[in-house]
């Protein structure tokens, strides 16, 4: 437990995306300070299922930041946290005959190793939900998250129960009864702990839960919904997308049983372990949002309504000092956790920018440029 000492940076908010932050700074030399409200992995990233898995897609930047994200993920967890890292492969099922057409129209963008696959390849999958054939990506993976946050945040210095509303005073930043040289937004879907009027977070809430069973599932599998490989005599099933959703939570549950079933029938034994929910945090644009906070009302002053020449992490970009953001990370927060957390730490420490396609500048921009 930390006293009342200066850092160079606190990270207020112990998710994924926090913790991935305070590692690497960690890393870098720095004196950090991890705060939350409530404790280690009390918001999304205790809920996440945890699966790395690749994004389909037609090539565009979300596809391609995400499996740059999802590769050297693969590599980070593998390297730091082996004994929180099950890497038994994805076998992904489009859901109907629009779907496989769908998938097909992916293939020639599919940048990580995968198979086609069919039926035969997986006896224990229904197959009939296999007609439409699959693809099969042996790199993926899944983490234990409880196990990836206590590796990543040995040796730093934690804080819980501080609902922190940091403010700067005095060349420093406060929160509690702390302060640091910089400070660092990880605070996932929930409000933001100081007014940046350009960033609008918003999230989608989702449940997944934990079943024991004999199954015999030796890959993970996804058909809308994710069902883990059987690790211990536990299987993961998951996620809900609750949007306007009037059924109760259990009623969610259950259909994700009954689908998981349709897909596994082995999974008829299944007996509820635990039930997990958490709100996925998100931005308009659906990449990860990473990077200094700007100084909007300085910006405008200085920038006015900024022409196209001006791009995310341009020099003229008035910033908060010493103040960063990482969040907006999606369903895909163990993904893109571990590469953004070394993006921000880069920028932190070594003043190197982010990559434009995930920089919080982006919003800054817009915001500068919309009427006001
Ligand atoms: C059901 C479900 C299944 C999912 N499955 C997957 C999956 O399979 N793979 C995957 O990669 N991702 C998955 N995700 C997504 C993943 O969980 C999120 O992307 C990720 O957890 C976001 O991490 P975060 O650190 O940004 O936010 P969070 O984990 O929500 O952390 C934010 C933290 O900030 C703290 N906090 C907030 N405000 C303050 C404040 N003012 N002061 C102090 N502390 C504060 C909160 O207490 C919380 O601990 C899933 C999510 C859900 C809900």
């Amino acid at each position: 437990m930390a006293s009342g000492k200066r850092y160079d940076t606190i990270v207020v908010g112990a998710g994924i995306a926090g913790i991935s932050s305070a590692y690497w700074l960690r890393e870098a030399g720095q004196r950090v300070l991890l705060i939350d409200k409530k404790g280690l992995l009390a918001g999304a990233s205790g809920a996440a299922g945890a699966f790395l898995s690749p994004r389909l897609g037609r090539g565009g930047d979300l596809q391609k930041i995400t499996n740059e994200a999802y590769r050297f993920a693969l590599d980070f967890y593998a390297r730091t946290v082996a004994e929180g890292f099950f890497q038994k492969g994805l076998v992904r099922i489009p859901k109907d005959e629009k779907d496989a057409e769908k998938f097909a129209g992916y293939e020639p963008f599919i940048d990580v190793p995968y198979e086609r696959v069919s039926a035969a390849d997986f006896p224990h999958i229904d197959p009939d939900a296999m007609r439409y054939g699959a693809y099969f990506f042996p790199d993926a993976a899944f983490v234990d998250p409880m196990t990836v946050a206590k590796t990543l945040t040995k040796g730093i210095e934690t804080a819980w129960g501080i609902d922190a509303r940091p403010e700067f005073r005095n060349g420093s930043w406060h929160a509690g009864r702390f302060s640091a040289e910089s400070i660092v937004l990880a605070t996932g879907a929930e409000c933001l702990p100081i007014e940046i009027p350009y960033i609008t977070i918003g999230g989608v809430w989702g449940e997944r839960v934990d079943v024991r069973t004999d199954a015999e599932i030796p890959v993970t599998l996804h058909r809308q919904l994710s069902v883990s490989a059987n690790v211990d005599g536990i299987v993961r099933i998951g996620a809900t997308h609750v949007r306007n959703d009037p059924r109760s939570e259990i009623e969610r549950v259950n259909q994700l049983l009954v689908d998981a079933i349709a897909l596994v029938p082995a999974l008829q034994d299944q007996q509820i372990v635990r039930i997990y929910a958490g709100h996925r945090s998100s931005v308009s644009d659906h990449f990860p949002l990473v990077g200094s906070v700007a100084d909007s009302v300085r910006a405008r002053e200085t920038l006015g309504t900024p022409p196209r020449s001006v791009k995310p992490e341009s020099a003229g970009i008035p910033g908060m000092h010493g103040c960063y953001i990482v969040t907006g990370f999606g369903g895909r927060g163990f993904v893109f956790g571990p590469l953004m957390g070394k993006m921000l730490a880069r920028k932190i420490v070594e003043k190197q920018p982010v990559d434009q396609r995930v920089s919080a500048d982006r919003y800054l921009l817009r915001y500068l440029r919309s009427p006001e």
